[in-house]
């Protein structure tokens, strides 16, 4: 393990710390010894030049292992999507068609209306987890009729709340999609969890996608960053809009440094992430979940990779008492929501006993 000195203090990246008891999200995750120690060894030019080696590098790397032709670093999962949302519309009329729970409409600040002008059509899926070809096939708009605004652009997510949306599912729309001249963006903050519960390779995902954006800074515990992929076309009309809102940065390569080892060593070198750490926060997720569901809990969603939704209403919980207890036992929770990440917490042996026993 690498280690790393910060002059006569030690770093506060290492060892046990906040993040370990802290499930109340993924972007809890803290970088590794090997990140911080990239970090030191980064490249330092300028990256609006196009300058910056260690940058150039995670790009060229990510679009071979994603298998497009581009990639650009930015500097968050909503930079990322936005930034792709507005480079696939050209001239409205459009609209864009997604999940009603998609992030790109729930948590991003209102960023596709206010950059791009666009309708957003949402659909409400039948199955609780993903869209179907079907579903949207039905309120997809191709038309030239002057009263209706065609749609665009999908917009898939996956994983969509830790829920996996199943290759097959994703080919069925893309394919159609791409038939009926809509593009297709993923936002794939959460894919590397996706791929890691065995649904597909990398690469068998995102190149079904006109676009994908995947983070850094979630579940493999990079400090910050994301990235997107696309055509070269695509991605050198992105750097542009990526540029408008902020989003050049100059010395890029201490992002960029540690976002490389975040893929190498968090998702791991096997297209289907088998090798890295997401696997075993995927079991402890399915162990806590059990554990819920033995005391007689219910869950409001399938546990398909580390994020765990208990039904609180069904279960008697009323709002705050996750977080009280979790407060009591030296952990911080919150919501309904429960959010296994790699680092070394572990629920069965965390000294306050939560879920002792089990
Ligand atoms: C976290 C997340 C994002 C973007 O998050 P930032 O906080 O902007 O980095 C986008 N989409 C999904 C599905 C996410 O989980």
């Amino acid at each position: 393990m690498a280690s790393v000195s910060t002059g006569s203090r030690p770093s506060t990246w290492q060892g046990a710390g906040a993040a370990e008891f802290d499930l109340r999200s993924d972007t809890m995750t803290k970088p590794t010894p090997a990140m911080l120690e990239a970090i030191c060894q980064t490249t330092l030019l300028d990256d609006v030049f196009g300058e910056d080696p260690v940058t150039n590098d995670l790009e060229a790397y990510v679009a071979e292992r994603t298998q497009h032709e581009s990639a650009l670093l930015v500097m968050s999962g909503t930079m990322g999507n936005q930034v792709a949302i507005r480079t696939h519309l050209k001239e409205p009329p459009y609209s864009v068609l997604c999940d009603h729970r998609s992030h790109i409409i729930c948590y991003e600040a209102g960023g596709v209306s206010s950059l791009t002008g666009a309708t957003v059509m949402t659909i409400a899926p039948k199955n609780g987890t993903y869209l179907t070809l079907e579903e949207v096939q039905k309120r997809a708009v191709i038309s030239d009729n002057i009263h209706y605004c065609p749609t665009k652009l999908i917009s898939l997510e996956n994983t969509l709340d830790g829920m996996v949306m199943p290759l097959t599912e994703a080919r069925r729309i893309t394919e159609w999609a791409h038939q009926n001249d809509i593009k297709v963006h993923l936002d794939g903050a959460r894919l590397w969890e996706a791929v890691a519960s065995g649904a597909g390779s990398l690469s068998d995902y995102t190149t079904l996608f006109d676009s994908v954006s995947l983070c850094f800074s979630k579940g493999l515990g990079a400090p910050i960053g994301s990235i997107i992929v696309g055509s070269k076309d695509f991605i050198k009309k992105a750097r542009w809009f990526r540029k408008s809102i902020g989003g050049g940065v100059r010395q890029a390569g201490v992002i960029a440094a540690a976002a490389r080892i975040a893929i190498e060593e968090t998702f791991g070198p096997d297209p289907h992430g088998q090798q890295g750490k997401l696997l075993e926060s995927h079991k402890k997720a399915k162990r806590v979940a059990d554990m819920w569901t033995s005391r007689g809990g219910k869950l409001a969603n399938p546990v398909d990779t580390n994020m765990i939704w208990l039904d609180a209403e069904s279960s008697g919980l009323v709002p705050d008492d996750l977080t009280r207890i979790g407060q009591e036992k030296g952990l911080k929770l919150g919501g309904s929501r429960i959010v296994v990440h790699y680092r070394k917490f572990s629920p069965f042996t965390h000294a306050g006993g939560w879920m002792d026993g089990c």
